[in-house]
């Protein structure tokens, strides 16, 4: 038997990385199953290039739970170690690996910290985060002398004990007699839901124990005769050894990423829209399959729906910095092993490699995006309200897809007729350029409630945009920069005319000393912080009182309201309240001497403004009504 010190300055640093690693003890079963994993797979490169001649038996990994002993053991068949190669791989690489961590662990920020540990070889070693003692028992492939099984045993202070053991069958056993502080790792149902959230897709069979389940029996008949159903119980396994991401995309249909999309999300009931393949081998390596989910009504997003893999061990799922931002909202997997995994969130926000990778995946998307846009533009425009928030998110934050998504971007308008960005333009270019030469696109925020402003832009000939979307307000500010001489104003920012202003209007009616006298009357019955009087010379056939909301104080409204600009978070509502001074009715208001009947006609003007904004409701809704019935009295 061999005692010795596991080389390392420090005296004790075991209780010094537990408490440091509070937070993340979990990890440490993905990190013996993945060694348990790399033992297997280099086993099989071996036999596979014939250094390994024996039949390699079932590789499967076996977790083993005993919580009368207070033990968790992580069993594996992969080539094993010598007394050797313990010595070198766990008491001297595995300890110094320790040992430049804590020293760069110290001043670390707890998430640099915890995505610290795999990256200095602390695999092994974060065993002892939940370990009163860690047992190793190994047998290796190799044959002839110093070959032996033996048993490593270290209880959590610098020194081990290494002696030779009975074992029989190659491979290795990891046993962690779990402590005092960690026996939540005794449960059975902590560590299956561990090795489902670390495991599911490694490459090599795990097995966790035994689970039941009902089966058709072959042999035995219920009363009436039919194959009974029988309670069975068969080997627990974990993982699917061959995840669809690994597999060829001109193998695969669209049901098996639909099918495998339930796999990764079992709790989803949706189907996805569309899944894009990722497969890249140069400059790095990267699969995965991505999948644009359909969005809920509220547009409640949920940004933690990519699962990042390393070889196909469960890494996290939160992955910024890695995917662009707009493209949080996706779902699916990346697996790579390029990514530097395990370091922390600014280093890897500023490192190349992962720069290149979040743009080549925002290529990816593009790519697929055009192809369905050319090849089934009927099936993209129905999924087009779907998947609109991303491209439109995509373009106001990313002006690389912005040059993509200008072929595939859609504009719905009012009638439910989609078109790109060029097509729209050439469609309102002829009406709707007004007398400066600017191209005016009318857009729409509601159809309902600003039914009449639509129905008026319409008789025009005009075309109107529906931009009822979460974010079509900064949406629209960005298409306003990228286009030249364009202006979006929404149906209601102005009467029509003065929207899109082709030519000089009619002198007034009412002279200007007439306006000001006319003024008053007006503003008494509203609330003057709100409305503004203003009069204009319109048709006659227009609306005597018309209600407008200016469109910069809206948008600057509108934008406060969706957070980000709080100094304007009470901004006001501000509306025009726009004078007809041509129509015949103001003219009467005008000549009126009873200030009591002149008061009353205004006032139903400004209600019947103010019903066609939504604006009337409560009091002032009954209060109208009433007068209504007395006027047709
Ligand atoms: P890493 O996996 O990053 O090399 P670890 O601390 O996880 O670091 O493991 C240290 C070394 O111990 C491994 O490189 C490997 O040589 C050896 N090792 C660990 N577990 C096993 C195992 N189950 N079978 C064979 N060798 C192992
Ligand atoms: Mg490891």
């Amino acid at each position: 038997m061999q005692t010795g010190k596991i080389n390392v300055q420090t005296e004790n640093i075991f209780p010094i990385i537990k408490k440091f690693l509070y937070s993340d003890h979990e990890i440490f079963l993905r990190e013996l199953v993945s060694n348990a994993v790399d033992a297997t797979t280099k086993l099989k490169t071996l036999s596979s290039l014939d250094k390994f001649k024996d039949e390699m038996g079932d590789l499967t990994i076996e977790i083993i739970l005993d919580p009368s002993k207070k033990t968790l053991t992580v069993k594996d068949k992969g080539i094993g170690m010598t007394a050797e190669e313990v010595d070198q791989f766990i008491n001297q690489i595995a300890f110094s690996g320790a040992e430049a961590f804590l020293k760069k662990f110290k001043g670390k920020t707890e998430d640099e910290q915890s995505g610290l540990i795999g990256h200095f070889g602390l695999g092994f070693y974060s065993s002892f985060m939940v370990s009163d003692k860690v047992e190793i028992r190994t047998k290796t492939y190799k044959k002839g002398a110093g070959t032996k099984a033996v048993r490593w045993e270290c209880d959590g202070s610098p020194e081990y004990h290494l002696d030779e053991c009975d074992k029989a069958d190659r491979g290795t056993e990891i046993v962690l007699h779990i402590s005092e502080d960690s026996s939540e790792f005794l449960d059975e149902n902590r560590i299956l839901e561990l090795l489902k959230k670390y495991c599911k897709f490694l490459p090599v069979p795990i097995r966790f124990g035994n689970e039941k389940t009902w089966e058709t029996s072959e042999t035995e008949k219920d009363e009436k005769g039919e194959p009974k159903r029988v309670e069975v119980e068969k080997p627990r396994m974990i993982n699917n050894t061959n995840p669809l991401w690994k597999q060829k995309p001109s193998d695969l249909k669209e049901e098996d990423y639909n099918t495998f999309y339930h796999e990764l999300y079992p709790m989803s009931f949706d189907e996805p829209l569309f899944s894009i393949h990722l497969n890249v081998d140069y400059p790095f390596n990267l699969t995965g399959i991505l999948y644009f989910p359909k969005l809920k009504k509220n547009y409640e997003v949920q940004r933690d729906k990519i699962q990042l893999y390393c070889n196909q061990v469960f890494v996290t799922d939160s992955v910024e910095g890695i995917v662009p931002d707009f493209l949080m909202m996706l779902h699916g997997v990346i697996d790579s092993p390029d990514i530097p995994l395990n370091v922390s969130r600014s280093y890897l926000q500023s490192d190349q490699n992962v720069k290149k990778i979040s743009g080549h995946i925002m290529k990816k998307v593009a790519d697929k995006l055009e192809e369905l846009f050319k090849n089934k533009r009927e099936e993209f425009e129905k999924k087009w309200d779907d998947i609109r928030v991303f491209i439109e998110y995509g373009i106001i934050s990313e002006p690389k897809f912005y040059e993509r998504a200008e072929k595939f971007c859609l504009l719905k308008n009012t009638e439910e007729k989609y078109f790109t960005l060029e097509e729209y333009k050439k469609f309102i270019s002829d009406a709707q350029t007004d007398k400066e030469g600017n191209l005016v696109y009318l857009y729409t925020s509601d159809k309902e409630e600003q039914f009449s402003y639509i129905a008026t832009a319409r008789e025009r000939g005009y075309d109107v945009l529906m931009m009822d979307g979460p974010i079509d307000n900064h949406f629209i500010n960005t298409l306003e920069q990228k286009f030249e001489k364009t202006r979006f104003s929404r149906v209601d920012a102005d009467v029509i005319d003065k929207i899109i202003n082709k030519e000089d209007t009619l002198p007034p009616l009412l002279n200007e000393e007439q306006q000001k006298q006319l003024t008053p009357v007006f503003e008494k019955e509203v609330d003057k912080s709100k409305f503004h009087v203003v009069f204009e010379s319109l048709s006659t056939s227009d609306l005597p009182v018309i209600i407008t909301q200016p469109e910069f104080m809206r948008r600057m409204k509108d934008m406060s309201a969706l957070g980000g600009y709080s100094f304007m978070g009470n901004m006001p509502d501000s509306y025009n309240l726009v004078i007809n001074s041509n129509h015949p009715l103001i003219i009467q208001i005008m000549d009126m001497k009873d200030e009591a009947e002149q008061s009353k006609l205004s006032k139903q003007l400004i209600d019947l403004a103010m019903l066609s904004q939504n604006l009337l409701k409560g009091e002032a809704l009954s209060g109208f009504i009433k007068r209504s019935v007395e006027i047709i009295k």
